[in-house]
């Protein structure tokens, strides 16, 4: 493999859960809202999605139904970036860092730190986007529910089962549309209260568990970002090849040998270079 100096790594936040789900290899798409803030904002239904075009990243352009102001936008990441996941996390005695996503047994009084304050440091899920599409949000395939890595499992008799997440404002202390009451931390199958697509009833809660009861009926324009886990193995680093015993490639191109930029030892310097490692 080359070494490639042009490489993007962009950070990426998930859950403590959507980070368990895509180190099991569950979760493949990633649905977001950011950059499409101004036609989501009053009526993502008065915007109208006349172009779209993939040069790298996606370039979008809309036009509003009443008045003609048309708007352009493009993603944050582009086909071919690496994201590195920022998840919960926390240090550890024994290792340098310990993420919720990959403790068997949580204790409930466990702190963790947000996802937002992980350093690069503390890295371990690596992702490389090799698709972006633009649609709504309840637009969603049912497919496309399991790749976004909602719980779900097939019980003896076949019959699939589907997690339906709790909301993130009211608990499931009470019956509101659309989410009633019990169903809340439960699996439900096809048919359960009438619901004819369990599937997208988990991928709904989901969205309303991270991002608000309200989110989901807005029915906002979204990114659907599809991404690969990129398997990576300590002492390797997965972009360029080299390891501790042969870094030849990165001192032919840097002119001098490259250190490990994250504590996992999966992503060297010279792949990474505007890294301080301490
Ligand atoms: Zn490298
Ligand atoms: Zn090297």
């Amino acid at each position: 493999m080359e070494v490639n100096m042009k490489v993007k790594m962009k950070p990426i936040l998930f859950t403590s859960e959507m980070a368990k789900k895509i180190r099991g290899f569950y979760k493949n798409q990633t649905r977001r809202t950011n950059g499409l803030e101004e036609i989501n904002k009053d009526n993502p239904d008065s915007w109208n999605l006349i172009k779209a075009v993939t040069a790298g990243n996606l370039l979008v352009r809309f036009n509003h139904s009443m008045n003609k102001i048309e708007k352009e936008f493009s993603s944050k990441y582009s086909i071919g970036d690496y994201l590195w996941v920022k998840e919960p996390w926390r240090f550890s005695a024994i290792f340098k860092y310990e993420y919720k996503s990959s403790l068997m047994y949580k204790q409930p009084e466990d702190k963790w730190n947000p996802s937002l304050h992980m350093h690069f440091d503390a890295s371990t899920i690596f992702l490389k986007i090799i698709n972006i599409r633009i649609e709504r949000l309840k637009d969603i395939s049912v497919e496309d529910c399991l790749n976004e890595g909602v719980d779900n499992f097939i019980d003896e008799d076949g019959i699939h089962y589907f997690y339906v997440y709790p909301l993130k404002e009211k608990g499931c202390s009470r019956s509101i549309m659309g989410h009633p009451v019990g169903l809340c931390n439960s699996y439900i199958s096809k048919g359960i209260l009438g619901i004819k697509n369990p599937e997208k009833f988990a991928f709904q809660s989901l969205w309303q568990s991270i991002n608000g009861f309200k989110s989901w009926y807005k029915n906002p324009w979204v990114w659907v970002y599809e991404f690969e886990k990129i398997n990576t193995e300590h002492g390797k680093c997965f972009i360029c090849g080299c390891t501790d015993s042969d870094c030849s490639q990165c001192i032919e191109k840097t002119g001098k040998p490259c250190d490990w930029a994250n504590a996992a030892n999966t992503v060297c310097t010279a792949c990474k270079p505007n890294l301080k490692k301490k």
